[in-house]
């Protein structure tokens, strides 16, 4: 009986595994499929002034508007995306349009000083193409470079830096801003974060949510802001959602933030309605 129960559950694990290769391939096959069709699309969080409500710019969001699988969020595809470094294309893909979007909005409303933030996955920094790559799709769209940001994770710094600085540098001498993501949540690169011209720290949503009931993360808080004033860089708090994370991390002086509390990741036709409601009958301007 045991040898029995033995071999059907090591069938169920083989099955299982094999599952689980098939649908890798099929999703790796998808997405390169949709990057061939254009699926990947950028939705746009706000991100905001925390001391006067003012909206600054958005920060991009990937979302795969697939014809075979429906709305896909990034959790499902990033991973296996840059596993298989089909995430350069998609980056790529989100930078143009968000870009041109931006552009568009601009030009359309009036709200010339918005900036869109995009993210790029961390071993983007390792290809000597990157300011080129970016160079380009601001030509292509018309967009100031000083409206672009890139945000990264503390991973890229902990490699090949050399190559990563010098990407840095030509990107901030284009005017691009760059911001490091997720910051806190533990690649500890402490020590040599005042090598790279890095513009703003963002800290992590795991710090902010519900801050009000965990003094630790209150000291956690109030440690990156200080760190980030004496690097001369500026915070924006992650994952803000509700009125009183807001409100402490203002006191923290932390200077800007982005989350559910002010708005969710919208639709570009949301966004531009978000735009004008914010910037053109808001009391809060
Ligand atoms: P991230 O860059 O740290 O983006 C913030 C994530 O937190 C987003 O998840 C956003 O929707 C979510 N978020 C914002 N405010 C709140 C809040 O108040 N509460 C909670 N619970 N969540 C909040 P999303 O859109 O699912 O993206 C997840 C991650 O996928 C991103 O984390 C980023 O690392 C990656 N990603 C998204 N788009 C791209 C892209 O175009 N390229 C690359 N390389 N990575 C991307
Ligand atoms: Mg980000
Ligand atoms: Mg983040
Ligand atoms: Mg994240």
């Amino acid at each position: 009986h045991a040898k029995d129960n033995g071999r059907g559950r090591y069938e169920v694990f083989d099955d299982s595994m094999h599952q689980k290769v098939q649908n890798a391939l099929s999703l790796e096959a998808d997405i390169r499929e949709a990057i061939g069709w254009q699926e990947f699309i950028p939705y746009f969080q706000p991100i905001i002034k925390l001391d006067n409500q003012k909206l600054k710019g958005f920060e991009a969001l990937a979302r795969w508007q697939s014809t075979k699988r429906g709305f896909v969020y990034p959790n499902d595809f990033i991973p296996l995306a840059e596993e298989t470094d089909l995430i350069k294309e998609i980056d790529i893909q989100i930078i143009e349009k968000s870009c041109q979007q931006l552009k568009h909005w601009h030009d359309e409303l009036g709200c010339d000083d918005l900036y869109v933030s995009c993210n790029l996955f961390s071993k983007q920094f390792f290809s000597t193409s990157l300011p080129q790559d970016i160079e380009k799709v601001l030509k292509r769209t018309g967009l100031a470079p000083h409206h672009l940001r890139v945000e990264l994770t503390e991973r890229a710094l902990l490699e090949n830096a050399e190559i990563v600085l010098t990407n840095m540098q030509a990107l901030k001498n284009m005017g691009v801003k760059i911001l490091l993501d997720d910051f806190g949540t533990g690649y500890s690169s402490l020590g040599y974060l005042h090598r790279f011209p890095i513009d703003v720290l963002k800290i992590d949503r795991s710090f902010i949510s519900n801050v009000d009931e965990h003094n630790n993360n209150r000291a956690i808080i109030r440690t990156i802001v200080d760190l980030a004033n004496n690097l001369q860089m500026s915070t924006v708090g992650e994952g803000i959602e509700s009125l009183a994370d807001a409100e402490l991390l203002q006191q923290m002086d932390c200077v800007y933030g982005q989350g559910y509390y002010f708005a969710k990741p919208m639709s570009s036709q949301d966004t531009k309605d978000y735009i004008i409601q914010k910037l053109y009958y808001s009391k809060n301007v």
